[in-house]
């Protein structure tokens, strides 16, 4: 009953990359541009999300992923471009008309009317029978576990529970495309994580094509199958969460998707698609594509991620020279922060300092405050980009944050 009623028995397949082209996205943006007075909040933008598809927009605040996700709902007007959902060209349709889903970040529920009313709302404006209603407002609400709520008022009902109120009012239509802005912002972080898992399995079993909006990254790499990096109004990369995370396309992308460290370097040679540069007495190679406007010695950033460095005793070789100047327990790990040999803090930007993620607890015991070690900077999980004047190059362990898009 509730499989054909919602159409659970709908394919889940998410191959989750762009690399299985289907014949027709569930939405499709040609060249759409936003802008509010002076201010062009989306820049021309070209985007296809995929049937079936969790699609994430990414991006600090202001970046434009609410306008972005907007144009889609068909609450703001596009400038420039055109909006398709499946065949449709809906760029002038109004939002009733697009049979989509929407999830706003404040619920967003009728105060005066009952779970039941409120879920059934967009049927009832339908013209859908009353029966088949009560019958698929009980399904929806089985589906996010709120059977035996229905005759609630939202007012008593948990943050959590009244977002899986706004989600069964959003999938109880059948929408064509899911859209959530935001909706687990307002959840404690313990909630948010159950919330995240629980979304995508819904997500999975009806096949419901999704675009979600968020500034957390963790929220992006854990729920997606592709990521719009967005940064000022433009989209900076799309890819699968790994691709985002171990192959940024620019230095924006590398810094924003989760901690990163940055290491003074020069690049040596190029030969194809690798290059070779120095840091320090190391050689690594990195990929030559984000270093395509670079001249051989000239400087540059190496981008590492905490969790791909490790420790060795002092004088390894091999190594970088180097000294403990911190341990920061961090429950399930420790982060050792780590002070380079001053011969690589020379250069405009170098602080010198890393941050290297340490599995258990074992670094207490094991380093102190002062004491000389090696880095270990390994092959592998290494983005080098030309060195930017004035870029935190040497910061430690910088994360990137949901803070006011510093582009604009
Ligand atoms: P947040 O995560 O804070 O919601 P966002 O990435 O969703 O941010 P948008 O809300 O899309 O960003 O805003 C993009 C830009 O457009 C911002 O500079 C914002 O100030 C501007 N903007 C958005 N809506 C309007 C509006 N109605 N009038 C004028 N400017 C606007």
């Amino acid at each position: 009953m509730l499989s054909k009623a919602l159409d659970l028995t709908a394919p889940a397949t998410l191959p989750g990359t762009a690399a299985a082209p289907r014949a027709r996205p569930a939405v499709r943006l040609d060249g759409v541009v936003k802008r509010f007075g002076a201010v062009t909040a989306l820049e021309e933008s070209w985007l296809q999300v995929e049937q079936g598809e969790f699609l994430t927009l990414l991006g600090p605040s202001g970046c434009g992923k609410t306008t972005l996700l907007n144009l889609m709902a068909g609450f703001l007007e596009a400038d420039a471009g055109e909006i398709f959902i499946g065949d449709d060209l809906v760029t002038a349709t109004p939002p009733y008309e697009r049979e989509v889903g929407i999830v706003f970040q404040n619920y967003a529920l009728f105060p005066h009317m009952s779970v039941a009313k409120n879920v059934g709302y967009g049927l009832r404006v339908r013209g859908v029978p009353r029966r088949e209603i009560a019958a698929r407002v009980e399904e929806v609400l089985a589906l996010v576990k709120l059977s035996g709520f229905a005759d609630r008022s939202p007012r008593q009902l948990s943050g959590g529970q009244q977002q899986r109120v706004a989600l069964a009012r959003a999938l109880v239509i059948r929408p064509k495309v899911l859209l959530l802005d935001e909706p687990f912002s307002a959840l404690d972080k313990n909630l948010r994580g159950a919330m995240q898992v629980e979304l995508k399995e819904i997500q999975r079993r009806l096949g419901v094509t999704t675009v979600f909006v968020t500034h957390d990254q963790g929220e992006a790499l854990s729920m997606s199958d592709r990521i719009v990096v967005m940064s000022a109004g433009r989209v900076r990369q799309i890819g699968t969460p790994d691709q985002v995370y171990r192959h940024p396309q620019d230095r924006f992308v590398a810094g924003f998707i989760g901690d990163v460290n940055l290491l003074p370097g020069r690049l040596e040679a190029r030969a194809g698609e690798r290059a070779t540069v120095a840091v320090g007495d190391l050689r690594r190679e990195v990929e030559a594509d984000t270093l395509r406007d670079c001249a051989t010695g000239a400087a540059v950033d190496v981008f590492v991620r905490p969790d791909h460095l490790g420790v060795r005793p002092a004088g390894e070789s091999g190594t970088l020279p180097a000294r403990v100047a911190a341990l920061v327990y961090q429950g399930s790990h420790i982060d050792l922060h780590i002070d380079l040999h001053a011969d690589l803090r020379s250069g405009p930007m170098s602080g010198g300092r890393v941050v290297v993620r340490m599995p258990g607890h074992g670094a207490l015991a094991t380093y102190a405050p002062g004491s000389p070690v090696a880095l270990l900077v390994p092959q592998a999980g290494l983005v080098a980009f030309p060195a930017e004047p004035g870029s935190p190059n040497g910061q430690a362990g910088r994360t990137g944050s949901g803070q006011d898009d510093p582009a604009r």
